[in-house]
């Protein structure tokens, strides 16, 4: 893939782009030149939206949102017209490609060459608004937890060129899901000179950033899909599944082929792991036609699929094969790391690195000589202990490394767990990007300041670094465990993320800048300044606390740090930047003072659920016999479940009620992760899920309920 040829494009597009600034819509008819084209005039509509026939839903759907989108901004919502109307209309905006095309826009390549390739263009009579489009004529619904999804496409330029167009020339702006977070300009008449403009995205995996809002994802927490789409996150083109594909393989094929499974020390297959768990004899030929077999299955099934995933079960330290075979792929220079087996003592043996690499190098090969015309990939994941870059093994152009380094939010984290030489995740991925042809980062967002809480674990700075760093190094997809979509506390950080996503060599401060004003008018500075303490603050505790692994291991109470940190002067401060904002907007537009309301609701839920941490603290101190600091938590409680009904958006209620197991410890009645705790996610919204979880597999559960998945 050629990554700089998207810069390149877009740069010359963004030239042009700015060329044409300052001179659009200032002007009344009599000075519009005849190369000028005219969309909408003095709010009447000069051109209607035209659509190819047969336009599958979602470029039906980016067709209507664009007209809907014009009718708000100009007062005049075009026509849309399917198909190519004979007589063709004098002026249009033609969504999606059709051969007439090459007759109104002679000098225009309509050849999309890249995936996910956009094409804007506007000659004086017609806008077009196309790109590359991919999808089997047959196979646009799929079905995938319990529910049918229609109109998934495996590249949809068209829809994302829609959603561009409106950002970057009718300037509309997405800050958070709903009304209150959609800002548009009101003008009268839209126009433009002639322009081309021509981006692709090289980062091509974007919709599990925001994985409960995927096209695709279980209806949970998700609440946020439209904005998601209109980011142009979700509608990708690499359909990738994070997960580990071989979790039911021992309840189908361990009696029958229990070969197929990991020879433990002590002769067995498979060990005594739970099923979901049990690891590979990654070696054995037999797999690999099984795994071949399985791929041509699921490709019937659904044909759009083109990333295979020879990830190893989770438990990535315990049970995996010693069988020599499979020990002849490691290599003995590699990283020493410590093993378990059940029954066995501990042991450190050499990093995965080299066999997983040869596994997912096998298998790509096989999946190249069985389907030799198609684009196919095979995923290997590289967590636990494969995470170090293999000592000799190279990746096959065909294999995607996925790697799980979990840097995002935390500066200079090391892999510390079981391994020996304590790189940084940093390094880990760095290391990878050296040979591998394409890597998808997979951080797990963690919890470096309360973020799966709800709380504002702002890291603009670190963010933007981190994602113009994998960009930088191949990285073609992204996927962040465990974005819980708390839009008033962490608002402005996945805002940054998704425009990052679409196109990391954005200036983030240009992209914040235009966040704060846009969305707060003349409050910008100050809601500058609000976001910028919390960050601040946040920085400072990421740096007072302890790690991870010790608060886990040590069970330590982060109370006491989250107290020095969001202190009675914190809360001053951050209340007093709230308030000077809503008088600096007390005669705009009332939406300003809304809109800052609707981050106080996160200030304030924030204020409760640190009171919360320190009650509990001493409740627990108290060997839970302090009454009165129990009922000031269950006030504490019924106030944070009123806020987040009162402001749905503000703070998601399903991922911190206090039964979930991230909120283990914040509420009396669940002071651990108890075992049905571990299932307080699934239940009630997702009967499949709880079935799944009785067969013991892990199919349908949700990721942060694994077992040592870090
Ligand atoms: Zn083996």
């Amino acid at each position: 893939m050629n990554q700089k040829g998207g810069y390149m494009l877009r740069k010359l597009g963004k030239m042009k782009l700015k060329l044409l600034f300052g001179i659009i819509m200032s002007f009344s008819f009599g000075a519009f030149a005849q190369e000028e084209l005219v969309l909408v005039e003095n709010g009447i509509s000069q051109a209607p939206i035209i659509v190819f026939e047969g336009a599958p839903p979602y470029t039906k759907q980016a067709a209507n949102e664009l007209a809907e989108y014009i009718g708000k901004i100009a007062g005049a919502k075009p026509t849309i017209i399917e198909g190519c109307p004979l007589p063709i209309p004098k002026h249009a905006i033609w969504v999606g490609y059709q051969p007439i095309l090459k007759e109104l826009f002679p000098k225009t390549n309509f050849d999309f060459k890249n995936p996910e390739e956009i094409l804007i263009s506007a000659n004086k009579n017609y806008l077009v608004l196309a790109g590359r489009d991919r999808w089997p004529s047959k196979h646009l619904e799929i079905e995938t937890h319990k529910r049918k999804i229609n109109g998934v496409q495996q590249e949809y330029g068209t829809c994302n060129a829609v959603y561009t167009f409106l950002q970057e020339y009718l300037e509309v702006r997405w800050f958070w899901p709903g009304e209150l977070g959609e800002d548009t300009i009101k003008r009268k008449t839209i126009s433009f000179k002639p322009f081309e403009y021509r981006y692709y995205p090289q980062i091509r995996f974007r919709n599990g950033i925001f994985n409960y809002s995927s096209l695709k994802s279980k209806p949970l927490y998700g609440q946020s899909k439209d904005w998601v789409r209109h980011q142009r996150l979700q509608l990708d083109s690499l359909d990738v599944a994070a997960g580990h594909p071989f979790t039911t393989w021992w309840e189908r094929y361990g009696k029958t082929h229990p070969e197929y499974f990991a020879l433990q020390p002590n002769g067995t297959r498979g060990g005594s792991y739970p099923a979901y768990v049990k690891k590979m004899c990654e070696a054995n030929p037999a797999l690999w036609e099984q795994w071949l077999a399985e791929v041509g299955e699921t490709l019937k099934k659904n044909p759009n699929e083109t990333v295979f995933s020879t990830a190893e079960n989770d438990g990535w330290d315990g049970g995996h094969c010693v069988c020599p075979n499979c020990q002849a792929w490691d290599h003995p220079d590699g990283e020493l790391r410590r093993f378990t087996w059940t029954g066995e003592v501990a042991k450190d043996c050499v990093a995965l690195s080299d066999r997983q690499l040869t596994f997912a190098n096998t298998l790509a090969r096989k999946l190249k000589e069985k389907y030799p015309n198609k684009d196919y990939y095979v995923l290997m994941m590289a967590y636990g202990h494969s995470r170090p870059a293999p000592v000799k093994a190279i990746p096959d152009k065909n294999v995607i490394v996925m790697s799980v380094s979990n840097f995002y939010g935390w500066n200079g984290a090391v892999d510390s767990r079981l391994s020996s030489r304590k790189n940084t995740y940093k390094q880990q991925y760095e290391d990878w990007a050296k040979i591998a042809t394409q890597l998808i980062w997979r951080p797990n967002a963690g919890s470096p300041a309360g973020a799966p809480q709800g709380q504002p674990d702002i890291s603009l700075h670190q963010t933007a670094k981190d994602f113009k760093f994998v960009a930088e190094h191949k990285c073609i997809g992204i996927f962040i465990d465990m974005i819980w979509e708390h839009w008033a506390t962490l608002g402005p950080q996945y805002y940054l993320m998704a425009q990052l996503a679409w196109d990391p060599r954005q200036n983030s401060n240009a992209i914040m800048e235009d966040y704060y004003k846009r969305a707060f008018g003349k409050a910008s500075d100050d809601m500058n300044a609000y976001w910028t303490l919390l960050e601040n603050t946040r920085e400072e505790f990421v740096k007072v606390r302890p790690s991870n692994e010790d608060t886990k291991s040590k069970k330590l109470d982060l109370a006491p740090y989250y107290e020095k940190c969001y202190n009675t002067e914190f809360f001053k401060n951050a209340y007093e930047l709230l308030q000077k904002a809503s008088t600096a907007v007390a005669n705009e537009p009332e939406i300003y003072r809304k809109r800052i309301d609707f981050v106080k609701a996160g200030l304030d839920y924030t204020k409760l659920i640190i009171e919360v941490r320190s009650l509990m603290s001493v409740y627990k101190q108290s060997g839970m016999k302090d009454e009165e600091a129990k009922k000031q938590v269950l006030a504490n409680w019924q106030s944070i479940e009123k806020l987040c009904k009162d402001n749905p958006y503000a703070i998601n209620w399903g991922p911190i009620r206090p039964i979930t197991p991230r909120m283990a410890g914040l509420h009396p009645d669940y002071m651990e992760k108890t075992n049905k705790n571990k299932n307080a996610d699934t239940p009630k919204i997702n009967e499949a899920a709880k079935k799944s979880k009785d067969k013991k597999t892990k199919k349908n559960v949700d990721n942060d309920n694994a077992p040592g998945f870090y």
